[in-house]
């Protein structure tokens, strides 16, 4: 697979672009997610045209529509923010990116829980980045994140997740159009897809049962609408647990009473968050290899990121 696009506020990358001359360098994305990525880096405040360094900022006002204003001589910068993310969201479109990962707490590239102030100076963590807003408009389905909340072993494994299935997605619709990358695409992400929601799941089982009634087009559009929304929604030790029975159920005549003991213990310790995801999947892919079981070979839920990344040990 080819490297992940990915947009990024550029003072996560360690260059000096804020307000004080300084950055914001965050390891894990440039060293680790950074070996699977290409980061395209934004920072709105220098793109727009302010120096480095600069007078800091801040959201002041209604936390629903925000005005942008220089916190020491006041100076309103909203309309010139806006102008320039407006024409540079449209730029971005160019870019292919999978996902976005934003500076929290930024009043330019905060992607939520931003301070607003009142009239008082009185702060409410209420508001959005002027450009993260912009940008979330523009594409609303696209994943995207921030690197405090990328801390939280859930949530980093939900985002990096949406984004190799975006890429996939993507590398997928590179092929020759025709509605069986769509039923090859759905067959191989059933069971991931059932992780996160089962009603979606529903959902695109029938879409994809219809395909021949849509224009290719169409079920391109409707499939991946469908899917990043699935995404969105989290997964949980229960939605993971039902999905570790279902694949249990494949080894009915291969697995000895023990075994399916053993299986569907180590099942329910994860549901009950004794043990770690990967500990349960395991199990299963040993299975999958020592009978070839050909349906769950090609599940991505057994494999949707890489190994390396560590990110279902800690979910
Ligand atoms: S938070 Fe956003 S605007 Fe501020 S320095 Fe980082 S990238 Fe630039």
């Amino acid at each position: 697979m080819e490297k992940i696009r990915l947009g990024i506020s550029t003072c996560l990358l360690g260059e000096n672009v804020r307000y004080d001359g300084g950055h914001k360098l965050d390891r894990f994305l440039t060293d680790t997610l950074g070996q699977y990525v290409e980061y395209v880096p934004v920072c709105p405040e220098v793109e727009c045209g302010l120096p480095i360094p600069r007078e800091s900022m801040h959201l002041e006002g209604d936390p629903e529509s925000p005005r942008l204003v220089t916190s020491r001589t006041k100076q309103d910068m909203t309309e010139r923010m806006v102008r320039w993310a407006e024409k540079r969201v449209v730029e971005i479109e160019e870019e292919g990116l999978c996902g976005f990962i934003f500076k929290s707490d930024s009043p330019s590239s905060g992607m939520e829980r931003v301070k607003v102030y009142n009239e008082k100076g009185m702060p409410v963590k209420r508001g959005t980045g002027m450009f993260a807003r912009i940008f979330m408009e523009h594409f609303p389905l696209l994943p995207v994140e921030e690197e405090g909340r990328l801390h939280d072993p859930n949530l980093r494994e939900n985002f990096i997740e949406r984004i190799f299935i975006l890429k996939r997605w993507r590398e997928a619709l590179t092929e020759k159009e025709s509605r069986g990358i769509v039923v090859n695409f759905h067959t191989q992400h059933k069971l991931l897809i059932l992780s996160h929601s089962p009603k979606h799941y529903q959902t695109m089982g029938k879409l994809v049962a219809k395909a021949k009634e849509l224009s290719i087009k169409e079920l391109y559009q409707q499939y991946q609408t469908i899917l990043m929304e699935a995404l969105q929604l989290k997964t949980t030790p229960k939605k993971h647990a039902n999905v570790l029975q279902h694949m249990m159920g494949y080894f009915k005549e291969q697995l000895s009473a023990d075994e399916k003991q053993e299986l569907l213990e180590v099942i329910d310790h994860y549901r009950q968050e004794y043990i770690p995801l990967i500990v349960p999947t395991t199990l299963i892919q040993h299975y999958v290899r020592k009978y070839d079981q050909p349906y769950l070979k090609e599940q991505v839920y057994l494999n949707p990121h890489p190994l390396e990344l560590q990110l279902r040990n800690h979910v």
